[in-house]
């Protein structure tokens, strides 16, 4: 499986909102629990940011256009009243963590679509700038759990989320060879 650095950046933009929302909602659990379970709830309902590392620098609330930042906010709020209604916090919360089930559906699927189509360049950055270009185009799936939950069994995987990935995995591999920063592609 290929171990991928690419990241979110709306991670941390909603963790930002969510600080500043939780400072004023005093009445509100401030467990790490109940605020990771408030991020993975928001960011499966917004569109992802990912970015190949070089466009990714620093995206801030304050250059963010306004609609996303009012999205972001009213989302984050919906958060807080939700997971305000049905706490987990009891639940055993060590060794948990926030993660996209989708990043490990894209990393596990990306060694094997570049086989399939061949004369595709494989090399760390080409593989991060393609799963940064698939996953801005898929659905997120956040949850909040164990570490060891997070390997993906392929033949249990839901078909049409299958052929998504392939898609969008696909896509990625036909985009990043279209900017042909890599020299493995500067050089046909
Ligand atoms: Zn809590
Ligand atoms: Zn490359």
């Amino acid at each position: 499986m290929a171990s991928l650095r690419v990241h979110n950046q709306m991670v941390d933009l909603v963790r930002e909102v969510l600080e500043r929302q939780l400072a004023e909602w005093e009445s509100v659990c401030q467990c790490q629990k109940c605020f990771d379970d408030r991020v993975a709830y928001a960011l499966n309902r917004l569109d992802p940011l990912y970015a190949a590392s070089e466009d990714a620098a620093a995206l801030t609330l304050e250059r963010l256009d306004k609609d996303r930042v009012y999205t972001i906010i009213a989302v984050c709020t919906e958060a807080l009243e939700r997971i305000q209604d049905q706490p987990r916090h009891d639940a055993a919360a060590s060794g948990l963590a926030l993660y996209n089930y989708t990043e490990n559906l894209v990393s596990t699927m990306i060694n094997a679509v570049a086989q399939e189509m061949g004369n595709v360049c494989t090399c760390d950055t080409c593989l991060d700038q393609v799963a940064a270009h698939a996953l801005d185009q898929l659905p997120p799936k956040y949850a909040v759990s164990h570490k060891g939950q997070q390997y993906v069994r392929l033949d249990e995987l839901d078909h049409k989320l299958r052929n998504a990935v392939l898609t969008a995995v696909c896509s990625g591999f036909v985009a990043v060879r279209k900017r042909g920063d890599c020299s493995f592609y500067a050089a046909k």
